[in-house]
């Protein structure tokens, strides 16, 4: 449900530059985690329209169902509203503010939109439309102190689900059983919600965004266990350890694994200023290349990671951009041997001043349970 946190005030200030730098008339963002970004509200998205104006100059609108205005208030938001009633087109009141603004123009639109939200914004303006994707990541890349003091209670958060999960990752357990007991675990330790839940074991390993199944967990199974949650203030944890339950490791494993260690501490010790996010990547896969592996990492390295769990600087091949001071995001390896096993060890890092701060600090070692 929605919660109240208003951000910081430069916010909107920074976008509505960002938006004249542009040369664009106005940014529209739908219910998401642009809106609560840029307000504080943190609306639900629904086929109701809930749309922040922000224009290039003059004073941001916020447009709301007027059963939702009350929320608005509760969340501390400032921004003034326009809430319109059950009977009125939300979709004219927009292209009325943009025609009150100016001229048609160059409108951004918010990457999350929906579509049927979308087209009715289309057709009733003479706009033109860009997407808004890259102009927010600008905005939300680099994280300011209380968003990576944030990041870090939910790093630590969920660094206690994964010291608990000798509790409940055991053999005879199905993967579905042992994820009902985290998603417990990952509110009880300091999230608002679960966001998501892997448990994949044996070959289900294998399969990166695997999520639960029937499967029961057999002794000697690797499993990985990638889980994340959402704070309070609505900020992400995301981390992935891989545990060996009910029996010891083979050496074939022993051996992958220490590769898989090896490349995730050198590509989270690569993170400083002016590294690019490519170089990350690519020092991760270099490790696992050189032992053989190679053709078994087939994802990126990592995402970055805010009020989204996937947002910029994505940690992949391609992806130039220079690290700063402030950026969050993961290092993520994986080595998988299909219909087999898997491993990976995922860790939340922010390049710092002259470095990196890792948010996750458990260990990651392959920890045998339930034996
Ligand atoms: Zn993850
Ligand atoms: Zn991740």
């Amino acid at each position: 449900m929605p919660t109240t946190h208003a951000p910081t005030a430069d916010r909107l200030d920074r976008a509505q530059r960002a938006v004249a730098e542009a040369g664009w008339q106005a940014l529209l963002v739908s219910a998401g985690t642009d809106m609560r970004y840029l307000t504080g509200y943190n609306a639900h998205a629904s086929e109701r329209l809930t749309c922040l104006v922000v224009p290039a100059q003059g004073a941001p609108l916020l447009v709301v169902p007027v059963l939702e205005a009350p929320m608005v208030e509760a969340a501390g938001t400032t921004t003034a509203l326009h809430a319109w009633s059950e009977t009125d087109d939300p979709f004219a009141v927009v292209a009325a503010h943009l025609r009150e603004i100016g001229a048609p123009g160059t409108v951004g639109i918010g990457n999350r939109m929906w579509a049927e939200h979308v087209r009715q914004l289309t057709s009733a303006t003479e706009a033109t439309w860009e997407l808004a994707g890259p102009l927010m990541a600008q905005l939300r890349m680099r994280k300011d102190d209380a968003e990576a003091a944030a990041l870090l209670r939910a790093g630590q958060a969920i660094d206690r689900v994964h010291a608990r999960m000798a509790e409940w990752l055991l053999p005879g357990r199905n993967e579905r059983e042992v994820g009902k007991d985290i998603a417990e675990a990952i509110v009880a330790e300091g999230h608002e919600h679960a966001e998501f839940i892997i448990v994949g074991s044996g070959p289900n390993a294998a399969s990166p965004h695997h999520l639960l199944s029937d499967r029961v967990i057999g002794a000697g199974d690797m499993v990985v266990v990638d889980i994340g949650g959402v704070t309070e203030d609505g900020y992400c944890s995301d981390s992935t350890r891989t545990y060996l339950v009910g029996g010891q490791p083979t050496t074939e494993m022993l051996d992958f694994y220490a590769v898989l260690q090896a490349a995730q501490d050198a590509a989270c010790l690569a993170v400083t200023p002016g590294v690019t996010a490519e170089a990350v990547d690519a020092t991760a896969r270099e490790i696992i290349a050189e032992a053989g592996y190679g053709p078994n990492f087939i994802h990126r390295t990592g995402h970055g990671i805010g009020l989204d769990v996937h947002e910029d600087p994505y940690i992949v091949s391609g992806n130039d951009l220079p690290l700063e001071p402030g950026m969050a995001f993961s290092v993520e390896p994986g080595i998988y041997f299909a219909g087999r096993f898997g491993a990976r060890i995922e860790d939340i890092v922010i390049c710092t001043a002259d470095g990196v701060a890792r948010l996750n600090v458990g260990t990651r070692d392959l920890v045998t349970l339930g034996s």
